[in-house]
Order: C-alpha cells, then structure tokens, then sequence
C-alpha cells in the first residue's frame, strides 16, 4: 500500500490518499486540543497510544459484530481504514454525568445513571458543536431517519461491550464520543478514534482520572494517565 496526498490534517491525526481509492492511511499526532481548539498542547507518546489502543478496541467491537473502519495497522502511529464519508454528527454516550452534562444540569460530576444517556452534536466547528437531537440530524440533512436508528443501535452495544471491557482493566468507562461514516455503498461503520481523548475513563478503585481530562482541567500526570490506560488495555488482551 503506498502513501499518496495528504487529504486532511486535524486536531490529533493527519489522513492520507493511497493507491486504493477505499483506503486511506490515518496517522495519529501528538498534538492535544481542548475547548474548540482554545487550548493547545501536547502530549508525548499520544499518537502511538491512541493508534494502539483505538485499533485494538475497534477489532474487539468488530469480532462482536460492531463494523468498523479498521483495516490494518502498520506502524507505531499509522494505520489503514476504510474510506467513509463522516456523519457530520458526534455521538455522545454516558453513564455516569462528568463535564459538559455535570455543568449544563446541575448535576454533580460522579453521578451514576440509572441507564446510559445517548446525545448528539452537529460537528461544525464555527457553531461550536451544538448540541442536537436525532430530529435535527435528519432535519438538517447529515443522516437519513434509518441511519440514526442504526446509529443509535450500534452506539448502546458499543458501550455495553466497552464498559464490560474495560471493567476487567479495572477503569470505569464514564463517557465517551463516537463518530460513524457511511460506505460508497451505504453502509454504516464505526469510524474516527477511541482513546483517552474521546472516552473519560477512571480508575474503578480511587476514581482517578485517566484521560484527556487531566489535560483539559490542568491536573499533571497526563502522560503518565496515558501509560497507565494503555499498560491495562495491553494486560487485558
Ligand atoms: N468528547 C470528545 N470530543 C469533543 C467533545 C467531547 O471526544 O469534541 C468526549 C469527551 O472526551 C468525553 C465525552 O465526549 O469523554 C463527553 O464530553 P462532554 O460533552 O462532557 O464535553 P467536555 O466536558 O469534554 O467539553
């Protein structure tokens, strides 16, 4: 496989054409943003985190019958998927309130639902990402009436497969973020990232934050946040 155009460099990856117009080569940076791009970093060791633990993760969905974007992985920070175009929507799933929820409902950060909570945002930069619900989506025109169905279907097994997973690493998995694409030939697949950019993971014994978070809130160890995550994931498999 040989690695043509840049077609797109983003926040945390850069995506490359190949010479197989279903196949692009994303490759993961060390780069870290927060509050729509206001605070920037980095933080070392990410890309190669993110790469390994996102494929590993998507090939354990895909063997439960989640499809998934992942093709092969190739190196330390590069790896194949298959071509999509994106939803333009990101697709929010929670168990137990943190963040943008605590602050919007009062609710304090640590809360365990009683049942998971699924919203969507409208991923556009300039707007900010606001919030919509499947109604918006399908008004707007970024997905049909029945790939928000399939969406949502998928999203609710995602986290029941994940929050089994990642409870034998002993890390509770908060919340996280998804992202689908759609096929040439319509099908809908898991695309983009999961890692400790996208998901809030905590250690299931002392609630330690073990995420982009101790980024995001200034909180030091983020690096090591991630080795740990990472160390687990790499005892679990
Ligand atoms: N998230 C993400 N990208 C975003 C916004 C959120 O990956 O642009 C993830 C975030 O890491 C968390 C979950 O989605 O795991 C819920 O985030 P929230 O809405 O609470 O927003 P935040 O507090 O991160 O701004």
């Amino acid at each position: 496989m040989e690695k043509r155009n840049q077609l797109y460099e983003g926040k945390a990856k850069k995506v490359f054409e190949t010479d197989n117009p279903e196949i692009l080569m994303v490759s993961y940076k060390d780069d870290a943003t927060a509050f729509n791009g206001l605070k920037k970093g980095t933080i070392a060791g990410k890309g190669v985190i993110n790469n390994k633990m996102s494929n590993i993760l998507m090939q354990k969905l895909e063997s439960q019958g989640i499809p998934t974007h992942f093709i092969e992985e190739l190196n330390d920070r590069e790896t194949l998927v298959k071509k999509v175009t994106i939803l333009p929507l990101e697709v929010i799933i929670r168990n137990i309130a943190a963040g943008s929820f605590s602050k919007n409902y009062g609710v304090p950060e640590g809360k365990v639902f009683n049942s998971p909570t699924i919203e969507f945002s409208y991923k556009n930069d300039e707007l900010g990402d606001p919030l919509c619900n499947s109604y918006h989506a399908v008004a707007l025109g970024l997905c049909s009436k029945e790939e928000i169905e399939t969406v949502k279907t998928y999203a609710f097994k995602i986290n029941e497969l994940l929050k089994d997973f990642w409870s034998k690493c002993g890390v509770t998995l908060v919340d996280f973020k998804i992202e689908f694409g759609r096929l040439s030939d319509g099908t809908i697949i898991l695309a983009d990232e999961i890692s400790p950019d996208t998901c809030r993971l905590w250690d299931s014994k002392t609630g330690e934050k073990l995420d982009k978070d101790r980024f995001r809130r200034d909180l030091g160890g983020v690096e090591d946040a991630y080795n740990e995550v990472m160390k687990r994931l790499n005892e679990n498999i």
